[in-house]
């Protein structure tokens, strides 16, 4: 048995917001120089990413593991509470762990084995700091593993490739002039833009056959005054599509929406996109070297084979910034209960073992240890 529920216990109890893991951070640091890593770069690109590598001298694969770190915050009560509700302590755990098996039983022998610690994957703009660092570079294979709901895989199961789907946020900012509402004439209703706006959005239709949804989640406008006209408002568009090219288009669809329909009545229309994450391109190289480890570690029968998500994980930016990166993507099955990002989320925590089997055995079947 690995040391994987000590390091889970410990960061369970020290959940931080992304790009302010620094307990977090700080605590995975001094645990990989404790093992005995030489090469740990802490901070990475200026963020709280750590990233700790063994290099074998010998020819042979760069493989990246990864794990993310950052917990969510919710609001119960009416009070902020940070908790890990998403299981990325447990994936940090595993990580840790595996890490430790790694260098204390199983030495690389071959290639170059880097071990990254993500800060901010909730934000969706951790993956890209830690690709912007360079850290990327060379490297042949990338794997990942998350915890998945029940629904999914249950404990003692694991699947071996899941496809995320695409996801984007769109943030627009409508400004018209304000007036007096007995004199509309004088001002320019951004709240009407918005308005506009967003029924254009919901106009857009894509193939049928494509799995795709777009869709307001946040409104604001308020001149603070109920007899004046607003001269700001501000909307959220939340968008998922399955695969990345129907992202493309209606993407671009939505933002030609927008623009049009709030320029109709003379406001200005900015926005932001910034806030992107692209579709899972597993490559089948990982999902059979993912198949064969589940197999090998929980059984034949307890290896689900895919799983296909609405839901966005950051990983797959690595993927799209590197096209020749050969990524996969486990799930890991651990009861999980009521759901991911629920406020009450648990999980039966035995199941990290498993994960820290699956990756030691993908290494394994890799060459690159023994
Ligand atoms: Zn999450
Ligand atoms: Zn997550």
């Amino acid at each position: 048995m690995s040391h994987v529920l000590d390091y889970y216990n410990h960061l369970h109890t020290i959940p931080e917001l992304g790009f302010e893991e620094v307990k977090t951070s700080k605590f995975i640091a001094e645990k990989l120089a404790e093992f005995g890593y030489t090469n740990i770069q802490t901070g990475v690109g200026g963020t709280t990413g750590v990233v700790a590598t063994m290099d074998s001298g010998e020819p042979g694969p760069t493989v990246l593991l990864r794990a993310d770190m950052d917990c969510l915050a919710h609001n119960i009560d009416g009070e902020v509470v940070l908790r890990h509700t998403c299981g990325h302590d447990g994936h940090s755990s595993m990580l840790l762990a595996t890490a430790e098996e790694v260098i204390k039983y199983y030495p690389v022998s071959s290639g170059k084995l880097i071990f990254l610690f993500q800060p901010a994957e909730e934000l969706g703009t951790g993956a890209h700091a830690i690709a912007d660092a360079g850290v990327l570079e060379g490297v042949e294979y990338a794997f990942g593993a998350h915890v998945r709901p029940i629904e999914e895989a249950s404990n003692g199961q694991a699947v071996a490739a899941i496809y995320y789907a695409s996801s984007a946020t769109i943030q627009a900012t409508f400004t018209g002039v304000t007036s007096h509402a007995a004199r509309p004439h004088l001002g320019v209703n951004a709240l009407d833009a918005a308005v506009l706006a967003i029924n254009a959005v919901n106009t857009i239709h894509l193939r049928p056959t494509e799995s795709y949804s777009v869709k307001a989640t946040q409104f604001h406008a308020d001149s603070g005054v109920t007899n004046s006209i607003p001269g700001k408002a501000f909307v959220t568009w939340d968008l998922r599509a399955q695969l990345n090219p129907t992202m493309k288009e209606l993407h671009e669809k939505v933002i030609t929406a927008i623009t049009n329909a709030g320029q109709a009545n003379g406001c200005t229309v900015e926005y932001d996109d910034s806030k992107m994450l692209t579709a899972a391109e597993h490559n089948e190289e990982c999902i059979d070297l993912l198949k064969e480890a589940i197999s090998e570690v929980l059984g034949d029968e307890n290896m689900v084979p895919e799983v296909i998500t609405p839901g966005g994980e950051d990983f797959w930016v690595y993927t799209n910034r590197y096209p020749n990166l050969k990524a996969g993507f486990f799930g890991l099955g651990c009861d999980l209960k009521p759901g991911l990002h629920h406020p009450d989320m648990s999980f039966d925590t035995s199941a990290l073992e498993n994960g820290v089997k699956i990756y030691l055995t993908v290494l394994k079947n890799l060459g690159m240890i023994d």
